[in-house]
């Protein structure tokens, strides 16, 4: 097991230096001179954290939490696990653990604690002149919109929620409402630093190492441990109309939705566009009040439901930005928006937001849900890519069908996104069609709810409905597959070419085994 490292590292230290092509965050460091073992921790309580995530439906004990000080620290890692006599051990780097599905586990590995990496907003470096900001792969979401702010500007592109990782969101693709205009998270970045499963420090971007580039964008951990990421920033706003829509009638909601991610243009239409589905039973038992609607607005969203007798009520979220600029242009603006649209007449409800309440506004939520005891419960969360040619087909299937009398305590969301901003030469993977949907079944199991069994069982008839012979064809976001047949299903065209970059950016296999697309090494 791993803990043979500590005797065999003992007589290679010497020997594990590795190429280092400097990037702004790399500092030229003696990897030679490193204590790794020192940084490696393997008491119980420290494996025991690094053993679950936020799903808390996978458990794997590594056999220690490494921490290091400097990227180099992790090539060394990397090398010292190659050089194992027997097999090499597996190396998971663990953003914030906030996976669903073991995706950062280690079992009888090594788990590589990225937060230790020079602390919270401390490796992020913004560039006015060139519009970046250059962000160690540890940094939080938060602390780089901060740092940007400070400076004015503001990435362009957020998941909902900040407190996970740089390198994290950047291995799987980082969306929300923002991408329908400017693509995934990962259409924004302009250079990375990796360590790859070689042991190299490959500093890379479209021009320069490209493939390397390519393969570590939505690449699942699997080619290398992302220590830092330039993305390209935009000003920052000051402000946000934020704004819900209800629908009662899936093919209006998608017709408005489809309308308005059309609208790709700066300056027209919303700045951002979500959406989200309340199944009927959420309406009647749910909460009564959210961090958005009060008590009387989830009344009356009741009151549609009964009077239409939808079995599902939707309602679409937007955003649209202003400033000190155009703070008296933004209401007329968005009214005339609001002119285009056929949400059930008086169902529109708007607050006035500052840009970083808006865009933490799940960070708020955490503390309610932390408050009552219902954060740190199982999350089997699923997450799909439907193609816009068969939303309404899975729509009447899943919603209506699969998940009727089902009682969802979480979210459901649910907005389309455009093809056209995703790079094809990424590893991440959509449906084949010029606009898709994302679809969240983004559901907890707490007690009065559904257990997780319940839930997996739904999400398992949702996927069957997704996979079956001239099914809805749906790929899955986050991706969780239990055989290497689904991995290839899921890679689709892309198999072979993630095979070969396998091969050569991590060729042992040792890199973020907890996806369980590669079998371990032997
Ligand atoms: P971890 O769970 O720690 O790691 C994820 C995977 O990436 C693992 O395989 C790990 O080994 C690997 N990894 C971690 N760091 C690195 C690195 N530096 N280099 C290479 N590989 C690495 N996602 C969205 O896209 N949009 C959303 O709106 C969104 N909202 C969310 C809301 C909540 C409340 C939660 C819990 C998750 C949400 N997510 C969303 C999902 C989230 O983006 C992913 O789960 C992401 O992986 C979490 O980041 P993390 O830092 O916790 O990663």
């Amino acid at each position: 097991t791993t803990l043979l490292i500590v005797t065999s590292f003992l007589s290679t230290a010497g020997h594990l230096g590795a190429p280092v092509h400097s990037g702004a965050l790399i500092t030229s460091h003696n990897v030679s001179s490193l204590d790794i073992t020192s940084k490696i921790h393997t008491d119980h309580d420290t494996t025991t954290e690094a053993s679950s995530d936020f799903g808390h439906i996978v458990e794997a004990t590594p056999d220690g939490v490494f921490r290091p000080t400097f990227p180099a620290d992790i090539a060394a890692l990397i090398r010292l696990s190659l050089s194992q006599p027997t097999a090499p051990f597996t190396v998971a780097p663990r953003g914030k653990g906030h996976s669903s599905r073991g995706q950062a586990l280690a079992a009888g590995g090594i788990v590589v604690d990225m937060s230790a990496l020079g602390g919270r907003g401390h490796r992020t470096t913004v560039s006015v002149d060139g519009m970046f900001v250059d962000a160690g792969g540890e940094q939080l979401w938060i602390d780089v919109l901060h740092a940007a702010l400070e400076h004015g500007l503001a990435p362009r592109v957020w998941t909902d929620y900040l407190r996970i990782t740089v390198g994290g969101t950047l291995s799987n693709a980082g969306i929300g409402g923002q991408a329908f205009r400017h693509g995934p998270q990962i259409s924004n970045v302009h250079e990375l630093d990796v360590v790859t499963g070689t042991g190299e420090m490959i500093t890379c971007s479209p021009e320069v190492n490209p493939a390397l580039f390519f393969a570590a964008l939505g690449g699942l951990g699997q080619f290398g441990v992302i220590t830092r990421a330039r993305i390209g920033l935009e000003p920052a706003p000051k402000r946000v109309k934020w704004i819900r829509l209800a629908y009662s009638d899936v093919h209006t909601f998608t017709t408005d939705q489809e309308l308005l991610i059309s609208k790709r243009a700066s300056g027209s239409g919303f700045d951002y566009i979500e959406g989200q589905v309340q199944l009927n039973r959420t309406l009647m038992e749910g909460r009564r009040s959210s961090s958005f609607f009060s008590a009387s607005d989830i009344a009356r969203l009741t009151g549609l439901a009964i009077e239409t007798g939808s079995a599902v009520i939707y309602y679409i979220e937007g955003a649209m930005y202003y400033d000190d600029n155009t703070a008296t242009s933004v209401d007329q603006k968005l009214d005339a928006l609001l002119e285009e649209l056929s949400f059930v007449r008086g169902f529109v409800f708007v607050r006035d937001a500052s840009y970083v309440e808006f865009l933490d506004r799940v960070g708020r939520e955490e503390q309610n849900l932390r408050s009552a005891g219902a954060w740190d419960v199982p999350h089997p969360w699923l997450n799909l890519f439907v193609p816009r040619s068969r939303i309404l087909d899975f729509d009447a299937a899943v919603f209506k069908g699969i998940l009727r009398d089902t009682n969802p305590i979480g979210l459901i969301l649910m907005y389309p996104m455009n093809k056209d901003k995703w790079d094809d030469r990424m590893t991440a993977v959509t449906p084949d069609e010029d606009v898709f949907y994302a679809v969240g079944l983004l559901r907890s199991a707490v007690a009065g709810g559904s257990d997780v069994e319940q839930l997996e069982r739904e999400n398992a008839a949702v996927l069957e409905l997704c996979d079956l012979a001239g099914g809805i064809g749906c790929r899955q976001y986050l991706p969780h597959h239990a055989s290497r047949d689904g991995w290839r299903r899921h890679f689709g065209a892309k198999w072979g070419r993630v095979a070969e970059l396998k091969a050569r950016y991590d060729p042992r296999a040792i890199l973020s085994p907890g996806q369980g697309i590669f079998p371990p090494p032997l």
